[in-house]
């Protein structure tokens, strides 16, 4: 095959960017350039009720390891199972509102262990 820009200034060879090496002669896992995420089955989420100003309150789900999850992923999920807003904060999700039994039963579906404090 030949490359749109063979003979160009542009006609550099795709390189792996883990190793710096030509993409022909890398020989690192597919694997390791993703995130390694850890199985929910292994871990707790803790529940917590938490009060605000105004007599607000908010679902807060602790516990788990910002690397080992996908929490950007788990928040928008539990947002849907709630049925409400919330937001990802320094590795814990915030839903609004007291949601503790379906942010529970959300959890468990995916295969968490879950808690509540
Ligand atoms: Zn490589």
């Amino acid at each position: 095959m030949t490359r749109l820009f063979a003979g160009t200034p542009w006609d550099r060879p795709p390189v792996c960017e883990a190793c710096g090496r030509l993409e022909s002669e890398c020989a690192c896992p597919p694997k390791a350039k993703e995130p390694v995420r850890i199985p929910p089955e292994t871990q707790t989420a803790v529940l917590t009720l938490e009060k605000r100003p105004k007599g607000k309150v908010v679902t807060v789900v602790s516990g788990l390891d910002p690397e080992g999850n996908d929490l950007d992923e788990l928040a928008a999920r539990l947002k849907a199972s709630c049925g409400t807003g919330g937001t990802l904060k320094e590795g814990r999700i915030e839903l609004q509102g007291d949601h503790r039994p379906a942010a529970e039963k959300a959890l468990q579906k995916i295969g968490y262990k879950t808690k509540r404090r």
